[in-house]
């Protein structure tokens, strides 16, 4: 039996988490829960799994959940809370899949207590990969990506070595614009946007997917997960989304790993990491199917080349480029700003602000919280 905490429960990937987990009952005990303020989710789940304890960030969220749950689950909440649950002693591996830089601290404090992850966030590595690698090391803490694509690349590297890493392939949907030029798309809708081709996700992925900054973030997170070097990092456009990665060796050989575009396969994966399991899950039908790829067009997505420009600047510039984008598809969401007007606020952010130091994991928060002010302000000022 493993011990597993979920982070970020009530959300896209924790929901999925929750449903592999309910379908392997007789591999792994859920200890732990933690979710921002989805009380009526929370509750299900709690009856489900009888976690032993449960963080709310929402204060108040926390005190109807602490009101209507029966049994012996503890509540906690605030920060506090969920780096509490992220860091529970019994838990053998945690899944990290709480959206945004509010996932930094919890990952943080899971690390420092030596705790496997099983990492669904993105932010955790863009904003802290220097310093959340090192105690990982440091503490003997496993991270395994659970992004499809890190996922794959995690499944291409079993059994080689480092060494002889010569590119990763990074593959794309393209999102729902690819093809189009940014004239093309000078009137797109939230809700064109958000509907992502192959994959359900949350709005905010669904947006960096349209926007490629999804994709971005991804090559930032690959050189931290993998330690390649920026140029080493490519990205392809694959429609199907049915390779999911793959890692190019010295030699010329390529492997891949394909499989369906649901994200419960890697969760899946992550969970039983080392050993593999059968799934109930559909699987993979290679008749009568194209497998397609293409250059991506970083004139009509910006936002992808300048993740390359951050992650090849280094120190605090991926932090910078993630957070700006953070608030201005915050923005995007309430109907605020034009879809085009994403990719301008963030290189106005990310060409104004100097290298900062960030060392410690409160210094990486608090500079996250100054850019994201910034980023609002220069909002306000120039589009409302
Ligand atoms: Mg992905």
């Amino acid at each position: 039996m493993k011990n597993i905490a979920v982070l970020g429960s009530t959300g896209s990937v924790g929901k999925q988490t929750m449903e592999v987990l309910s379908e392997n009952k007789e591999h792994f005990r859920v200890t732990a829960l933690a979710a921002n303020r989805q009380v009526d989710v929370l509750l299900e789940q709690i009856e489900k799994f009888a976690p032993e304890v449960v963080a709310v960030y929402d204060k108040e969220s926390a005190e109807i959940l602490q009101s209507r749950v029966k049994g012996a689950t503890r509540i906690v909440c605030g920060m506090e809370g969920l780096c509490k649950v992220a860091a529970y002693q019994k838990n053998d591996l945690v899944v990290c899949a709480i959206a945004g830089s509010v996932g930094l601290l919890p990952v943080w404090s899971a690390v420092s207590e030596g705790k496997d992850i099983a990492l669904a966030n993105k932010e955790a590595m863009v904003a802290a990969g220097e310093i959340v690698n090192a105690m990982a090391a440091e503490k003997g803490a496993r991270i395994i990506p659970v992004d499809s694509e890190h996922n794959a690349i995690f499944q291409c590297l079993y059994g080689n070595k480092k060494n002889d890493v010569y590119n990763i392939w990074l593959t794309a949907s393209g999102g729902p614009f690819f093809g189009r030029t940014k004239e093309q798309m000078q009137g797109i809708t939230k809700q064109e946007a958000l509907k992502h081709p192959n994959w359900a996700m949350g709005q905010k992925i669904s947006i960096d997917s349209a926007t490629l900054m999804n994709k971005g973030l991804e090559v930032i997170e690959a050189v931290m997960l993998f330690g390649v070097r920026p140029e080493q990092v490519q990205v392809v456009v694959h429609p199907q989304s049915i390779v999911h990665s793959m890692v190019e060796y010295k030699d010329g050989s390529m492997i891949a790993q394909l499989g369906v575009a649901d994200m419960r396969l890697p969760i899946h994966v992550a969970l039983f990491y080392p050993e593999r399991q059968p799934t109930s899950m559909e699987r993979l039908n290679l008749f009568d199917r194209n497998l397609t790829f293409y250059r991506p067009d970083t004139e009509a997505f910006p936002l992808l080349a300048l993740a390359y420009e951050a992650v090849k600047k280094g120190g605090s510039y991926p932090l910078v480029l993630n957070a700006a984008n953070e608030v201005a598809v915050g923005v995007f969401l309430q109907d605020k700003i034009k879809f085009l007007d994403i990719a301008d606020i963030v290189a106005a952010i990310f060409h104004s602000t100097p290298q900062a130091k960030c060392a410690t994991i409160e210094e990486v928060v608090f500079f996250d919280e100054e850019v994201k002010r910034k980023t609002e302000e220069y909002i306000l000022r120039h589009y409302e």
